[in-house]
């Protein structure tokens, strides 16, 4: 089961987040984005996310 991290939101596949550093992860997330180009996302603005990747829109 993937995790998602509760302060960026990313799908980690390890066990601290790769963005954030952050080990503070949860299974229970629920929906994703795939952000290719967050300077020309709408998406990726409304979420804060600065890089590329694969992110959960809610993390409980
Ligand atoms: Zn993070």
């Amino acid at each position: 089961m993937e995790k998602a991290c509760r302060t960026c939101h990313k799908i980690l596949e390890g066990a601290s987040c790769p963005i954030c550093g952050s080990s503070d992860t949860s299974t229970d997330w629920s929906g994703f984005v795939v952000i290719i180009d967050p300077q020309a996302s709408e998406i990726a603005k409304k979420l804060e996310i600065d890089l590329p990747g694969k992110y959960a829109l809610r993390v409980r």
